[in-house]
């Protein structure tokens, strides 16, 4: 199944290009709020998976809408968290003169509030730092859970998806440099596991403004996805609708204002954002010139 959240936070089906609004299915069967209805989708997805099921075979061709009919929104808005991968691709720990990876590092979180939909707008804050893009592999994790096996890691993803980690460079905490608004986006909408197959052979790619930038498949992470979302589980309870993403590969480079960044992950899709500099201000605090050596800029 590929599950989207679009328009006024309905959910839809997309299958042929066309997306079926299950949205009120879904209402009539999910348990109320507070939660959003797509993470309320997600933690009771094995009540209303038949439902869904049967509302796609009794899909006609004509139903639905056309998927260029529609604002995409990132597929779950209000993620518990969002657990992130640093340095799990040998060639991106090369190119950042890195001296650890993630077995020493471990994970670090970003702010959920950094979400950004599809199409959205990555609003670079100040004048006189670099940004640079990360694409990556993502998941959605699909039951509370702590101290995952790692054989069993898998039966606790609800899906997959693309992620966008836009990141500062310098010596500021990672948690800062990656979490300003908009800097994550996510998307364009989840791929559930029977129907993207196995995570350890997904080819990615990221294109600025048609430009290949990066090129990756994630048989070359360091740790796996289900090896990750086990360790991560270690450390923190996992909970339904939270965000694990994978680490990027080589090809990291600068953002600026007017470029397109394009991440197409193969059986997923392609999550677009354009990027602004519109009232970006001098950065008030002093980590440019330290931390990790970023590769040299590519234009
Ligand atoms: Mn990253």
């Amino acid at each position: 199944m590929r599950i989207a959240r679009f328009d006024s936070d309905r959910i839809g089906l997309i299958s042929d290009a066309r997306i079926l609004d299950v949205t009120d299915l879904l209402a009539e069967s999910l348990p109320a709020a507070p939660a959003s209805l797509a993470r309320r989708l997600v933690a009771h997805f094995d009540a209303v998976a038949p439902l869904l099921q049967r509302a796609s075979e009794q899909r006609t061709t004509a139903e639905g809408l056309p998927l260029e009919s529609v604002r995409l929104l990132a597929p779950v808005p209000d993620p518990p968290k969002i657990v992130a991968a640093p340095v799990n691709y040998r060639d991106h720990q090369e190119e950042m003169n890195e001296a650890h990876h993630i077995s020493a590092l471990g994970f670090f979180l970003k702010s959920p509030s950094s979400l950004l939909d599809p199409e959205g707008t990555v609003r670079l804050p100040y004048t006189d730092r670099r940004f640079d893009h990360e694409g990556e592999f993502a998941l959605i994790v699909g039951r509370s859970a702590s101290h995952i096996e790692p054989g069993r890691a898998l039966d606790h993803i609800f899906g997959f998806t693309g992620l966008m980690d836009i990141t500062m460079r310098g010596g500021e905490d990672r948690s800062t440099r990656k979490s300003f608004d908009t800097f994550t986006p996510l998307g364009p909408w989840i791929v559930t596991p029977e129907e993207l197959g196995s995570p350890a052979d997904v080819d990615l790619e990221l294109k600025v403004n048609g430009r290949l930038r990066q090129k990756a498949n994630t048989r070359d992470l360091i740790w796996s996805a289900a090896r990750f979302l086990a360790y991560a589980s270690s450390v923190t309870v996992l909970h339904p609708g939270d965000v694990v993403t994978t680490g990027t590969p080589a090809g990291v480079a600068p953002i600026e204002d007017g470029d397109t960044v394009e991440l197409t992950i193969a059986r997923i899709g392609t999550l677009r954002v354009e990027v602004s500099a519109e009232g970006a201000v001098p950065c008030p605090t002093s980590g440019a010139a330290r931390g990790p050596v970023p590769p040299p800029a590519r234009r």
